[in-house]
């Protein structure tokens, strides 16, 4: 059998910690074994990260609807040590969306990193805390609309960011769980009480804590309120120090340790260099920062999860909490048991960290997907 190795200093899962070691992997793409071994090869072999909540890439966005569009941001997010990501939608039109989804069905190329399924996020969202959804494309929730787009997806359907306090939203939520969907909550203006009755009824997820949300308040916590103190939701962040301020992360990981999501909120414009690009049906502006409506507000980020591994390291947040945010956790939440873990039994889903855990090379079903070349040195 053509097995395949890699030596360096593996995380250990359950140890939580790295152990210099090799891991093995079959033709199948799944590990066989990792022995311990005197390597000294300098890399850090990590989980492949997984990210819930990505727009585009590489030029390329969701909204596209085409198979191309999907396979330039699998093969673009591997630069970044993504190997596994759900494809994030804006509110559109129902056409619009029938499209995208439709795309999604038909993706079955296997170049790069794999694509999980797709995230709504919308179009049944607050008007009040849009951000760059498209004011003009939020509605009512609406079962016949949702029915059809899970018909269209053939299954590939795998999160919903809704704002509860829509009228049918408390009751839409059950039915989407039982149809294999994740609820998370975002854009919305809820208050406490409301939040946490959708996490009663399912909802497991906050979408981007703190952004398109109210702010915290002593005496009306509202949904980052209900995000910090209970312990039924993950919480999704921003890690770009852009979205949120480096002490309000800390904070957070504080109070929802073991429950944070690292995401992009990543757009086309990843990859490509500053200038006018697009997200969804707008306009967007990028500079080396962040990405803006015309209007200056955030739309979106341009941050890949290495440079959030890097940046949650330079504000102190542990080693292992990172690897669980951006991997470990996210594979446990979206179901997938072979998946976030480098361990035997587990596909080769892989990340070779450099010592200053820039990205030398993405491992995929024990593919390597990309290597870092001269070039690519940042
Ligand atoms: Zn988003």
């Amino acid at each position: 059998m053509n097995v395949k190795s890699i030596s360096g200093q593996v995380w250990n899962t359950e140890r939580q910690q790295f152990v210099r070691a090799e891991v093995r992997w079959n033709t199948s793409g799944l590990i066989e074994s990792i022995r311990p071994t005197t390597t000294d090869a300098p890399w850090f072999i990590v989980p492949g990260f997984i990210d819930e909540h990505i727009h585009g890439a590489g030029g390329a966005d969701a909204m596209d609807g085409s198979v191309d569009s999907l396979n330039t941001i699998s093969r673009e997010l591997t630069r970044y040590g993504v190997s596994a990501y759900v494809l994030t939608t804006m509110s559109a039109s129902h056409e619009s969306l029938l499209q995208s989804v439709a795309a999604a069905a038909k993706y079955s190329i296997r170049e790069g990193a794999e694509l999980l399924g797709l995230h709504l996020e919308g179009p049944y969202l607050s008007p009040q805390y849009s951000g760059a959804q498209p004011k003009i494309r939020l509605r009512p929730i609406d079962h016949e609309e949702i029915s059809q787009l899970i018909d269209a997806s053939g299954g590939t359907i795998r999160m919903m960011t809704v704002a509860p306090e829509l009228p049918g939203a408390l009751e839409c939520i059950p039915w989407a769980v039982n149809h294999g969907i994740h609820i998370n909550l975002g854009h919305t203006a809820a208050d406490y009480r409301t939040t946490r009755q959708a996490i009663d009824q399912g909802a497991d997820g906050i979408t981007h804590l703190f952004n398109g949300m109210p702010s915290l308040h002593h005496r009306d916590p509202g949904p980052v309120g209900l995000a910090l103190s209970d312990s039924r939701v993950y919480v999704e962040v921003i890690a770009d120090g852009v979205h949120i301020c480096p002490p309000v992360i800390q904070m957070t990981w504080s109070a929802a340790q073991g429950r944070v999501i690292a995401i992009t909120d990543g757009v086309s414009a990843i990859g490509l260099a500053p200038g006018r690009h697009h997200l969804g049906e707008q306009e967007v502006i990028v500079d080396n920062r962040a990405v803006r409506l015309p209007t200056g507000s955030l739309a979106g980020s341009k941050l890949t999860l290495d440079q959030a591994y890097r940046n949650l390291m330079r504000w102190h947040i542990p080693e292992s909490e990172i690897i669980d945010a951006l991997s470990t956790r996210v594979a446990r939440r979206l179901g997938l048991t072979r998946q976030g873990s480098v361990s035997p039994g587990c596909y080769a889903d892989m990340v070779l960290l450099n010592p200053d855990r820039t990205v030398h090379q993405t491992i995929v079903r024990g593919k390597i997907c990309y290597t870092q070349t001269d070039q690519s040195l940042p």
